[in-house]
Formats: structure tokens, sequence, C-alpha cells
């Protein structure tokens, strides 16, 4: 009796640990929840950390700490989370608000002072617990649309004691009701062959709004699925996200990942979670059955035969697709396949390609040409195509062989090192860079440094490149006319391009002190601040700026403030 009272004890003091943890959180907006993005999300390299919150368009509303707990750190970027507070709780989590419009006053008034005192727009501030401790239910800022953002709304995310964000609606501390099951947006099958040791893949048929067919679809001996599915919610337009994605062959899982708690250094591997070549093209994001070796994420993928579809005999056979959202609403597509003998596969031979190992250093050397691939860096096995234009044509600003380097839908994870000898008279050398020219013909600049008679540069993908030179410094301009009166104002601008290589920095000062600025779509917006500088004066601006090539210009003006 004695030993069954403790147990009981223990299990109401168990009870009441969770009961108040769930007590201890709030929303942090005083508005009905609905978000426009949720935790895990595909976003091109990194998962959603947290969730967005839609305010209706609305800035400025009012901010709450969720929990008590004290702002750790402020962090104050033109891209990213923008304008963001860091509030870490007494359990050792850490909740993250992004995209403020506004800090507490006291706040906004240190992250000015530390910016003028660093010379520097971004900046960060770290505080311990007895600066700002905060009670739950404080206000710590203001919503807002800074930093990389393209609409209002909170971003909020929480990590775990060693900063790993996680799922905290599906932990618990919100009683989000979702009812929605996600949806099917389109289904591709890839063919895969390995007859050379290296595997192939191609794109064999797809179905948009893909729905569970009758009719037999015939595949070859060895495929994979690719699936863009999105979660819906009740009372918003948002393309949240899948939490579970599985394939099944026969009633037997071949494929099997879960988003889980995802640690951000993982990120990146979403380029070999997803069919990459579909990313580029039409911007969908697939996530594909077929688990690549060098895929980390494979601890949170269960596969069987590498997530392939295997038709070993041609008898007709059932694949199911699941997709699942947090809250565990199913949504299922079920084929039937059977092996095709219609359905060969392209051809595939060597063709003179070399062989790159995934989990190995490669290196391609030609005469003016060498390129390395690090180890690691591609997530399987290719055969590496390179075709060398004769392209030495200085009046179009080209001072090497145009390169053709592999296939530019086959990801990287690492960079490679590129190394392209040019012809580039010395005087020019220090100008001389490597530029990419693109599938849709646009060029860009990768930059570099001139070694051993060429230029050397990292790249982080497969591609066109060849040697340019840029001796033309960046373009200047106010966007106000000489000596103008602009008294109302507390931002002006200013125009700034370059042509080639791209701006490395740029400087304002108004009346020989450094003033604050940052760059949005390809202009400086300066902010006029009346505790810098004295209002009902003229002023002198003077703006620089510097191209990674090191080219550099400066321009100056009155203006009457
Ligand atoms: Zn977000």
């Amino acid at each position: 009796m004695k030993i069954k009272r403790i147990y009981s004890i223990l299990f109401v003091q168990v009870i009441a640990l969770f009961g108040l943890s769930a007590q201890e959180v709030r929303l942090p907006l005083d508005l009905p929840v609905s978000f426009s993005g949720t935790y895990g999300e595909l976003r091109g390299n990194h998962f959603h950390a947290g969730y967005d919150f839609r305010v209706g368009g609305r800035i400025g509303d009012p901010i709450h700490s969720i929990k008590d707990g004290y702002i750790s750190r402020i962090s104050m970027s033109p891209s990213g989370y923008g304008k963001g507070v860091y509030v870490t709780h007494l359990d050792g989590t850490c909740a993250v608000y992004g995209h403020l419009s506004a800090f507490t006053d006291e706040i906004e008034k240190l992250v000015r002072k530390k910016q003028y005192e660093d010379e520097s727009f971004s900046v960060n501030l770290y505080f311990n617990q007895s600066t700002f401790p905060v009670k739950k239910g404080d206000v710590i800022g203001k919503v807002g649309n800074t930093g990389s953002s393209v609409a209002p709304h909170l971003h909020l995310e929480v990590r775990d004691e060693n900063g790993t964000p996680f799922d905290f609606v599906n932990e618990g501390y919100y009683d989000i009701k979702d009812n929605v099951p996600p949806i099917f947006q389109r289904i591709k099958f890839y063919s895969y062959v390995d007859t050379t040791g290296v595997p192939e893949t191609s794109f064999l048929l797809g179905f948009d709004a893909p729905t569970s067919l009758s009719r037999v679809i015939e595949l070859p001996e060895k495929s994979y699925i690719c699936i863009d599915a999105v979660d819906k919610q009740a009372g918003t337009p948002g393309r949240l996200a899948v939490e579970h994605y599985r394939v099944l062959l026969d009633g037997e899982t071949i494929f099997d990942f879960k988003v889980g708690e995802m640690p951000s250094y993982k990120g990146l591997y979403i380029k070999s979670l997803i069919e990459y070549g579909e990313s580029y093209y039409s911007g969908m994001d697939m996530v594909k059955s077929y688990v690549e070796p060098g895929n980390a994420l494979r601890s949170h993928i269960e596969s069987k035969n590498s997530g392939l579809i295997i038709l070993e005999d041609t008898l007709v056979h059932k694949l199911r697709v699941e997709v699942r959202d947090g809250q565990n609403n199913l949504s299922a597509i079920n084929y039937r396949v059977k092996r095709g003998n219609k359905v060969q596969p392209k051809g595939v031979s060597n063709d003179g390609r070399v062989p790159m190992f995934w989990n190995l250093p490669n290196v391609y050397r030609a005469d003016s040409l060498s390129f390395a691939i690090p180890a690691a860096s591609l997530y399987r096995s290719i055969l590496l195509n390179v075709e060398e234009r004769r392209g030495f044509d200085p009046n179009n600003n080209i001072y090497s062989s145009i390169w053709s380097i592999g296939d530019y839908l086959m990801p990287m994870h690492k960079a490679a090192t590129i190394h392209i000898k040019a012809d580039v008279p010395d005087s020019l050398q220090s100008k001389a860079l490597i530029m990419k020219l693109n599938s849709n013909g646009v060029e860009s600049a990768v930059g570099g440094k001139w070694v051993n008679g060429g230029v050397q540069a990292s790249v982080s993908s497969f591609g066109t490149y060849y040697v340019a030179i840029d001796t033309i410094a960046p373009q200047l301009s106010f966007s106000f006319k000489e000596s103008a009166k602009v008294t109302s104002r507390s931002v002006i601008y200013a125009r700034m391009r370059d042509n080639l290589s791209g701006i490395r920095s740029y400087r304002v000062e108004i009346d020989g002190k450094w003033a604050l600025s940052y760059t949005r779509r390809g202009r400086i917006e300066i902010v006029l601040d009346p505790n810098r500088f004295k209002r009902g004066k003229n002023h002198k601006i003077v703006v620089t700026a510097e191209d990674s090539r090191g080219n550099s210009s400066r321009i100056e003006s009155d203006f009457y403030w």
C-alpha cells in the first residue's frame, strides 16, 4: 500500500509539471492564430525553423514574450530576421522573434548607439539575465516587415538548449485545431539505371493534381517517385509544411521521411532530398524517394533499396504514397504499377565522361583548366562531361576559353575550386575574375584571384565559366537634386550599381561623420537622424563605393534639412 501511494504522489507531480508548462506559455500576438508558414517547410537551402504568424497586413501590433525569461540577444540586419529579439527562458529554450518594425524604446537607443560606435548597420548585442528580464506577456517589440520578409508577419521559432529549433506547436505549446489534410500538387516518376556503376536518372512521367488511378502504370525495372505536396489549414491561404512523407510498395515501406527536430546545419541537404532539377526549372521542391548515398538527412529517413521502386517481375504491384501534416492528418494516393518492356531507359555509356565519386575528392585537369570537387560535395557519383570552346575575345571581355563543366542540374554541397588559365596583360591581372554564363544566357560574376597564369575561385555549382576583366568603377547618383530641401524626410536615397564584379563596400558620410544606411533594391537608403545631425541647415553628403576588383567612385552633394 505504501509503495502504491508513493507512486501515485509521483504521478500527480509529473502531471503537475506538464500542466504547469502549458500555462507558462502564451501566444505572441493578441490576434487569432493563423499561419502563413509552418515548421519544416522546404525553403531551398534550409527547413523553415519556426512559424510565421499572419498579422492582417498590419505593421506595429505589440509582440508579447511567450514565456518568462530574459532578452539574451538583439540582432539588427538588412537581411535575415531584420530586427530580431532572442528571449532565453528559464528552462534553457530560446524564442526568436523576427522581422520586427521596432524594439522597445530602450533597446532602440542601445542599438542606434552601437551602430554609430561600430559604423555598421548590422549589429548584434548580447545580454545576461539581469539586464532585460521579461515576464510572460511583456511587450518586447512591434510586428514588422524588416530583413528578408515580403509582407508584415511575425516569425517565431523556439530553439532547445543546444540551439536546435523544434516544432513547438506540435510539442504542445499551443492547441491549434487542424483537421485539413495536406494536398498533393504533383507526382513525377524518374528512371534509375546504374549499369556503368554510376547512377543515371531521367524523367519518365508525371501527374498534376494527382489522385489514385485504377489503370496500371508501366515503369522500368528501377525507378523512384517525386512528391510535391503542401499542407493546408482552415482560414489561411498559406502553403504549409508536410511533416511526414512515406512511400510503400506492396505494403512495405521503401521511403519514410519525417522532418522531426532538424538542426540548421542539415538544411542544405534539402538539395539532395528533393529532385534538384525540378526545383531549378519550376521552383517546385519535390521530395524524391531515392536516397542518395551522400544525403546526411538519412538519420531522418527510413528506406529500403535506397528508396528505389524495384520491379523484379512483370506482375502488377501496389504503390502507395502518404503525406501527413504535424497533426497527423493524412492524404494518400494508390497506384498500380508493373514493369513494362516499352519503358526502356535511355542508352547509357561513358562517352568519354570521367567518373567522379561522391565519397572521394575529385580533380578534373585539362591544359588550361582544373576543377576540384571535395569529398562528400556530390550526393552521388557522377560521370563528368567537360567541353572547351575557344572563346578568347577581348573585344567582348572574354580572356580565356569558355568551359562547360558538368550538368548544372546536379547539385553540389560544398564549393569546388576552379582555376582557368587566361591571357591577360600583367597590368590588368588584378582586375581579372571568373564569370559564369547561366543557362538562361545571363552572366554573373564569380570573382576569384589571379594565381599561376589564371584566375582561381570557389564555385558552388557546375556550369559554364570563363575569365573576364573589370576596370569599370561602380555608378553612383543621388535621387535628389543638388542643394535640394528635404526638410520633411527621414530617409534619402542614392542609387548604386556595378557593371560586373559587384560592390565590395560603400560608405556614406554627412558633414564628415559616418551616416547610418543600408542597401535595398539597388539603392542606398540613408537615415537622417536628428540626434546625429543638426536640423535646419545645409549639409554635405559624400558617398564612396568600391567594387570587388578595387575600382572605386565617389559622389558628393549639398542638401538642406
Ligand atoms: Zn518565418
